[in-house]
């Protein structure tokens, strides 16, 4: 059994940087776990702990029940795979794939064996005998997996491994690495920015920012219940739409004033946060996905849903769907988590600040809006998110 165990993982660069902050994470045997965040979140420094490349500060750490905290990388029984693959240029796909099995003395018979089934299982057959530079990029990144699935190790690191692949063939590989963690049922670690990539792959994720895991749980959970503003921020596309609202009370009911809108909350919608109701009279940050809301003259039995009126400034129309851009008549919500999802999308609203907050909805691909339009736009107020709108914190 390979669960591999961070118990209150911390690392403290030379400089004094705080790269990872009591971390604690508990990877099943077999499981296939995502760690996700923006940039310099610590998620890289956190895998090669797991891996023996970078010491611990504090805390520990355990591969298959066994405390590895001063165990060299060769002893862990792991195969990490890089965003470079580093693949050998001189030798061959096949010598590439048996190269480390080959410096650990292994019998040549286990080794062909051994590669031909990993080479099998990455369609790599006819390439065996090419050198990496006759390889497509796609095909380079098999071979670098091949490399690791030799091994046969307990566990897989894997760090942003399709960074290097353009749009298309990252999707094709996320499906095949997934396949080949599922056949072969090794423990795997996957590093990435990319919250695509960690909701498409993972069993579960693991959403860190700033060196603090924000949230785990299986991609579904954490798309549905987000625990902070940004871990809703950061899971989904496009991401969750914000703006500060305030909640009235009034007769039992609750309701959300939301700009020129009021969006009266269901007795169940209520019932299911309890917390809300302590916020009446205050700010909380409201957040609608973009496919919680509709184009009214499309949603069916939506007559007594709220809606808020507003004038389209863009459209994507993306066959599937039409992406509605507006600006609702709400403040923006600014705290740090919101900063920081800025600055990983390189985008900033500020401009708007004063004026409202962008909005983006999925209308269903038979609107038929267009820039300038006056649209009312009906909002699904079972699946409204609340947050602190300091802490950022969920409201349940
Ligand atoms: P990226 O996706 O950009 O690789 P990351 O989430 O993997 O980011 P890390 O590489 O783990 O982030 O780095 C976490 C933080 O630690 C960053 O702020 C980085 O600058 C810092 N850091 C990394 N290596 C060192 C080092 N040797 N000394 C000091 N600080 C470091």
């Amino acid at each position: 059994m390979a669960e591999v165990v961070l118990d209150k993982i911390n690392k403290r660069y030379e400089n004094g940087f705080h790269a990872v902050k009591d971390l604690d994470i508990a990877i099943a045997d077999g499981e296939f776990l995502v760690l996700v965040g923006p940039s310099g979140c610590g998620k890289t420094t956190a895998l090669r702990m797991v891996a023996g490349l970078e010491d611990i500060t504090s805390g520990t750490m355990t591969i298959g029940g066994k405390v590895v905290n001063t165990l060299p990388p060769k002893d862990r029984d792991i195969a990490m795979v890089f965003q470079s693959y580093a693949l050998y240029p001189h030798m061959s796909v096949a010598d590439n794939i048996a190269y480390g099995l080959k410096i650990r003395r292994m019998d040549a018979a286990e080794i062909s064996r051994r590669v031909e089934r990993a080479a099998q299982m990455l369609e790599l057959g006819n390439l065996l005998d090419r050198k990496p530079k006759q390889l497509s990029g796609g095909q380079r990144q098999r071979v670098a997996m091949g490399r690791a699935i030799v091994r046969e190790p307990q566990v897989f690191l894997m760090d942003e491994p399709l960074s290097n692949l353009d749009a298309k063939l990252r999707v094709q590989m996320r499906a095949e690495i997934a396949q080949v963690q599922q056949d072969l049922n090794v423990t795997t670690i996957y590093v990435t920015h990319d919250q695509i990539e960690a909701m498409t792959m993972g069993d579960r994720v693991a959403v860190m920012k700033a060196g603090v895991l924000q949230q785990i749980g299986d991609p579904q959970h954490l798309y549905d219940h987000p625990d902070n503003i940004f871990v809703a921020g950061f899971i989904g596309s496009p991401p969750m739409n914000m703006a500060l609202g305030r909640v009235e009370a009034g007769n039992g009911d609750l309701a959300v004033r939301l700009g020129a809108a009021t969006l009266a909350l269901p007795g169940a919608v209520a019932a299911a946060r309890p917390a809300l109701a302590g916020y009446a009279g205050r700010d909380v940050a409201v957040g609608i996905r973009s496919e919680d809301m509709e184009d009214a003259r499309l949603a069916r039995g939506g007559d007594d849903l709220p809606r808020l009126s507003t004038t389209v400034t863009m459209t994507e129309a993306l066959g599937s769907e039409i992406v509605v851009h507006f600006v609702l008549d709400a403040p923006k919500v600014v705290t740090e988590d919101t900063k920081a999802l800025e600055k990983d999308a390189h985008s900033s609203d500020v401009a708007l600040h004063d004026r409202g907050t962008r909005f983006r909805a999925s209308f269903g691909p038979r609107s038929r809006v267009r820039n300038g339009d006056e649209i009312e736009v009906v909002v699904d107020t079972e699946r409204v998110h609340f947050f602190d709108p300091e802490t950022g914190a969920a409201i349940r």
